[in-house]
């Protein structure tokens, strides 16, 4: 089985039939300075000839890289004429681009009608930015009317390179916090949360973020206003200067080759030199500033053109940076290979943070995803699923109820919940954040071996503090908050507040129905007749033998989705139905 993935750049067309299992390329053909335009009718010109030399049949899907994907699209998608409209549609967000995909789509349809096709878009990882990582400051409404919003880029190789970093380190990405640099001709960094990105710095454009090959990334909006007004400059000029003549071409001088660039700083040119400060600040920055963003980071990767190759600029980078628990080997730095593995740790043995150099590989990426994406067009089970709105709750371990109702205290138990085992406890809290507090939240037993508060959204700016979206369990780095028992009895818990992450509880004998796995990301419509109907993305399977399927959402989205729970102060089923289509 092979994959032709066909990947249409503003001005060249790149064709590759790869096998997503063994990663072998079986025929690869790159066509180079195109006008705009003329991607369609390059390709019908040139791919039969490439298509002849295989074995007939032998192409089983085809995978289009897609830039743009706006809000639309969230994971690689099946092209349906409507798939194809929306994404011509979306090129007045990526006005170079999404033509040239959308050229090269129809032309492909054309060529192999009888096989599917999928949009793998260079945004789709990055739909789990949170609302604070994707939104400019400014007015709101300015903001949804002409879609202003980060939407992030390279989404693709961030993903595929942080899956390779994780099996390289032997864990799962779900439990890793991993800084992914991906510094080629277009640059731009990600911090992958616990497998999900969570902040990027490309942003509406890939404009936004780090110093690339001739971009300038980062630069105050100010700067550009001041050189509109001095009359020099059009909108057209500024477009070229920002996208085309800035970036490590626009400081050095002389090009945007990073080999050029060095070879040229170390026989002494400044402007040479002042291009590669310039540019490995700008990523030191960004790493300092993601690792708060998560509240700490397990790996650092280096990937793209120079991510892989610059010992020189990776040294730069990740020199001084004990200060979050990272430490370069200098040796390995410099010796690095990726000939034979498609990762290789460079941190030194004691290194609690490791920093890697991996590979990336956009046409294997797409074709794995496209085969992923094409194996699941297959009717999925149309089973639903009860939803449970979860309202603010407690887990305590046994001293915490000790500490709060006394010694050798027991949890009573005053109703069984729909998970097995589980019980909503006559027990409650009062909740003191450092704004207002909140009484009478209930505790739910049995004691676990985590203090544990869910709160929606709603109750975090009550209370006034900020918890993060986290699987339960995963309360490292999130906020502490005081508990007051009976009798005035406090407890100060150093850490444990959390926006529950919405998941759906399941067997594994559902899960083999749905199609999922413990750990996957699925999209899931919620809604009962009369009401609204709601797709939530993002949503966690969680699968143990004795859960009962059931989805948990919070207040908020209960509210949002028109569902009220019948039972305020504990987890209760509503007459909500999910149905349950897969995610990436
Ligand atoms: P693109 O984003 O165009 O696919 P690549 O990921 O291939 O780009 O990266 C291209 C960049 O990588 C160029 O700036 C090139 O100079 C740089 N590069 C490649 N090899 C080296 C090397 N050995 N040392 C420094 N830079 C390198």
């Amino acid at each position: 089985m092979s994959v032709l993935v066909i990947n249409c750049g503003s001005t060249s067309a790149k064709i590759d039939i790869v096998n997503p299992d063994t990663g072998d390329v079986v025929a690869s053909s790159k066509l180079e300075r195109l006008e705009p335009g003329s991607h369609a009718s390059v390709l019908t010109k040139n791919l039969p000839a490439i298509l002849e030399k295989l074995p007939p049949g032998s192409v089983t899907c085809v995978g289009h890289r897609v830039v743009h994907g706006g809000e639309q699209f969230v994971r690689p998608t099946v092209i349906t004429p409507d798939v194809l409209k929306s994404i011509e549609e979306l090129s007045s967000l990526a006005p170079l681009h999404n033509p040239a995909n959308a050229a090269g789509i129809s032309a492909a349809l054309e060529l192999l009608p009888d096989v599917p096709h999928v949009a793998v878009f260079d945004t789709a990882f990055h739909a789990t930015l949170s609302r604070r990582s994707a939104t400019y400051a400014i007015p709101t409404r300015l903001a949804e009317e002409h879609k202003i919003r980060r939407f992030g880029f390279h989404g693709t190789s961030h993903q595929f390179v942080a899956e390779s970093a994780a099996k390289c380190l032997g864990e799962d990405l779900r439990d890793l916090r991993i800084i992914t640099c991906h510094l080629g001709g277009g640059c731009s960094i990600c911090a992958v949360e616990y497998g999900r990105s969570v902040e990027t710095s490309m942003g509406m454009t890939p404009l936004e973020g780090l110093v690339m090959g001739t971009r300038s990334g980062d630069i105050d909006a100010g700067a550009i206003l001041h050189l509109m007004r001095s009359g020099e400059m059009s909108i057209d000029d500024v477009d070229q200067l920002l996208n085309k003549r800035s970036g490590l071409a626009g400081l050095s001088g002389i090009g945007n080759d990073m080999r050029d660039i060095e070879a040229k700083a170390a026989e002494g040119d400044e402007n040479c030199r002042l291009a590669i400060q310039v540019f490995c600040h700008r990523v030191r920055k960004y790493i300092g500033a993601y690792t708060a963003v998560m509240g700490g980071v397990d790996a650092i990767v280096f990937t793209a053109g120079i991510g892989e190759n610059s010992q020189t600029i990776r040294h730069r980078v990740a020199q001084r940076m004990d200060y979050l628990g990272a430490r370069l080997d200098e040796d390995r730095n410099r010796d690095v290979a990726l000939d034979d593995k498609p990762v290789a740790a460079i941190s030194a043995e004691n290194s609690r943070v490791k920093i890697l150099v991996a590979k990336t590989n956009e046409s294997l990426a797409i074709a794995r995803l496209t085969a992923k994406t094409a194996a699941e067009q297959k009717p999925s089970s149309q089973q639903t699923i009860p939803v449970a709105i979860s309202a603010r709750h407690v887990h305590l371990r046994q001293e915490t109820v000790e500490a709060l109702f006394g010694d050798g205290y027991e949890l009573t138990e005053l109703k069984p919940l729909s998970q097995p085992g589980q019980f909503a406890a006559n027990e409650c809290v009062t909740l003191i954040g450092p704004k207002r507090s909140i009484e009478r939240v209930r505790i739910l037993g049995p004691t676990r071996s985590k203090d544990q508060v869910e709160i929606a959204r709603t109750d975090e700016f009550f209370l006034g503090l900020d918890a993060p979206v986290r699987a339960s369990g995963k309360v490292e780095n999130t906020p502490g908050i005081t508990l007051e028992g009976t009798d005035g009895r406090r407890v100060v818990i150093p850490q444990g507040v959390i926006c529950a992450w919405r998941h759906i509880h399941m067997t594994p004998k559902d899960a083999e129905q749905f199609g999922v796995e413990n750990g996957d990301i699925v999209n899931v419509t919620v809604g009962e007749g009369g009401g609204r109907t709601l797709t939530f993305g993002d949503v966690l399977i969680r699968v143990k033998s004795t859960y009962k399927l059931e989805m948990h959402i919070d207040t908020d989205e209960g509210n949002a989705a028109e569902l009220s729970s019948r039972d305020e102060g504990e987890l209760s089923s509503t007459s909500g139905q999910a149905t349950l289509t897969r995610n990436r």
